[in-house]
């Protein structure tokens, strides 16, 4: 399993993460992204490439 995290302090709400994960684990939720389907991240770190803001961590558990 994986668990995708995003530090609020850096996110700036651009939704490219929203975007581009292929199973939809991230939601815009007060313009900050939220991972609320966590459980479904396959661990492709898709979503780390894309974030120009170096907000993404995704980490194997
Ligand atoms: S790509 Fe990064 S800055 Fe953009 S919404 Fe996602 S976490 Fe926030
Ligand atoms: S690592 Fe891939 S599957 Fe997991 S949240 Fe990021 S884009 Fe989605």
């Amino acid at each position: 399993m994986f668990k995708p995290e995003v530090d609020a302090e850096k996110c700036i709400g651009c939704g490219e993460c929203v975007d581009i994960c292929p199973t939809e684990v991230y939601e815009l939720i007060d313009e900050k992204s939220v991972p609320v389907n966590a459980d479904e991240c396959i661990g492709c770190e898709s979503c780390i490439e894309v974030c120009e803001q170096e907000a993404i961590t995704v980490e194997e558990i």
